[in-house]
């Protein structure tokens, strides 16, 4: 994982805070002593760290819990946001007709970055295109074909041409049927003058929708001053932080960048084309604490309208260990949003449950997709087949493909999906404190630590 040493020091700040039997003045202290120590030595700015740890100090001691919360877990939520805040507004970028320009120096990752948004969009279901404008880099060229051709995506370039705005020129040219456009320029050693003519002259060429800044977390907070300076030069409209795999630093990385109010959108976790990982600092920030990301499972239940008991009865049902395809189809119903779903597994830390598999993102995303299918699906089953799927033979998936339409091998997909659900489920049942969790989460809208602590165990 990412920062394994900051997740480390700031939950076990967590720990001591739930293992606290109240919270004086003396406690306080101490807890933002410890922030400020974690945060330090994963090389967050010490400015951004005396600021963070005497505002959580005052907030702390002023501010009282509101009913039904204890002082402990109102603690947690102070240090939980005032480390959300500088991370930075959270910013996604759109899934539109678009043309997207890299910059950044040498060797940040910029090339490897291309390849991984191609394939980003590619599987979002838009057109792309690479365009090679590194004109200086001797290999550059190569590298973008070949990465191209790994991906199977359209490729532009010009060998041996000197002037980048000629190429990208052309390259859109030819490219324009395309959704997205992709350019990948140079970068230089340092940030000297001829580098930032050079982007200027293209950004000012062909005005981009994004000027992506590609900054490699290893060097820190040295992420700062190079980030200032590319975006007075182009006006940087997003962040890719590469290499958050190889780096205790990336905290003081990512606060850096935070600096220039331009939205963190990716974090590179490896060499390669799929290890990118959206950024969004709600969920890192909840992984990083060992929260397992309830902020974003909490937003999906708020933004269904379902009342408590209809969300504590669907709880019930899914940990019952009893669950049916009709209480799926039920609970789906109700949910409305099919998405509400993937959110639920997407937040559960899966990894941390005792015999938990780890459920892999592009089967959450795709199941999603086929949401509607496998309702259309249920509908031309019997409330027999809906309520014993383990019955289901291959006769009666015949006569259900038949009325609904659909191939026998969706039917059998639907099958096997339910089934890996249900062995997750069981999974997270066999885990003390789960539900108690679950339950808890979607009554107060806020977390209970000593309950999470219970899952990690
Ligand atoms: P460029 O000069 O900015 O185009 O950088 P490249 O894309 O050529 O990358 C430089 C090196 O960093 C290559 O060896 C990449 O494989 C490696 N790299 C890029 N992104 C990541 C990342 O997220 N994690 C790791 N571990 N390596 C990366
Ligand atoms: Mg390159």
């Amino acid at each position: 994982m990412v920062l394994e040493g900051l997740a480390g020091s700031l939950r076990e700040t967590l720990r001591k805070i739930s293992r606290s039997s109240f919270i004086d003045r003396e406690t306080i202290k101490e807890v933002a002593k410890d922030v400020q120590r974690a945060l330090l030595k994963a090389d967050v700015n010490v400015r951004l760290v005396m600021e963070l740890s005497s505002t959580l100090e005052r907030r702390a001691n002023e501010e009282k819990p509101p009913a039904g919360m204890t002082e402990q877990d109102y603690l947690v939520k102070i240090v939980y946001e005032e480390l959300l805040n500088i991370l930075g507004e959270d910013s996604r970028l759109t899934l539109k007709e678009q043309t997207i320009m890299l910059v950044g120096l040498y060797g940040q990752g910029k090339t490897t970055s291309a390849g991984k948004l191609a394939k980003f969009f590619h599987r979002k279901g838009l057109s792309v295109g690479l365009i090679a404008a590194d004109i200086h880099r001797p290999g550059a060229y190569d590298q973008l074909e070949q990465l191209a051709k790994k991906l199977n995506v359209p490729f532009y370039g010009e060998k041996g041409q000197k002037n980048p705005v000629k190429i990208i020129k052309s390259g859109l040219k030819e490219m324009s049927d395309l959704k997205v456009k992709i350019i990948d320029t140079s970068g230089r050693d340092s940030l000297n003058n001829e580098l930032l003519e050079e982007i200027k002259e293209i950004k000012s060429a062909f005005n981009p929708d994004e000027v992506l800044l590609v900054i490699d977390a290893t060097v820190g907070q040295q992420a700062g001053p190079q980030a200032r300076t590319m975006n007075e030069t182009v006006g940087i409209t997003g962040v890719v932080l590469t290499k958050m795999d190889g780096t205790g630093k990336g905290g003081g990385a990512l606060s850096a960048v935070s600096d220039i109010h331009a939205p963190v959108y990716f974090i590179g976790t490896g060499e390669h084309p799929d290890d990118l990982e959206i950024f969004n600092s709600k969920k890192f920030l909840s992984r990083l604490l060992g929260l397992g990301d309830l902020e974003t499972l909490l937003e999906a239940f708020k933004e269904t309208n379902i009342t408590e008991e209809e969300a504590e009865e669907s709880m019930n049902k899914l940990m019952s260990g009893k669950f049916n395809l009709k209480d799926m189809y039920e609970i789906w119903e109700k949910f409305a949003q099919p998405g509400i779903i993937r959110k639920m597994f997407d937040s559960l830390p899966l990894a941390k449950m005792p015999g938990g598999n780890k459920i892999d993102p592009n089967a959450i995303e795709s199941a999603q997709d086929k949401l509607n299918n496998y309702r259309i699906i249920m509908d031309s089953m019997t409330y027999y087949e809906l309520e014993n799927p383990d019955d289901i033979n291959a006769k009666r998936i015949a006569r259900i493909s038949r009325g609904s339409g659909r191939p026998e091998t969706d039917i059998r997909g639907l099958l096997r999906e339910f089934k890996a659900m249900k062995g997750n489920l069981k999974a997270m049942k066999g885990n003390r404190g789960f539900k108690k969790m679950m339950r808890s989460q979607i009554r107060s809208g806020n977390f209970g630590l000593d309950q999470i602590e219970r899952m990690d165990q």
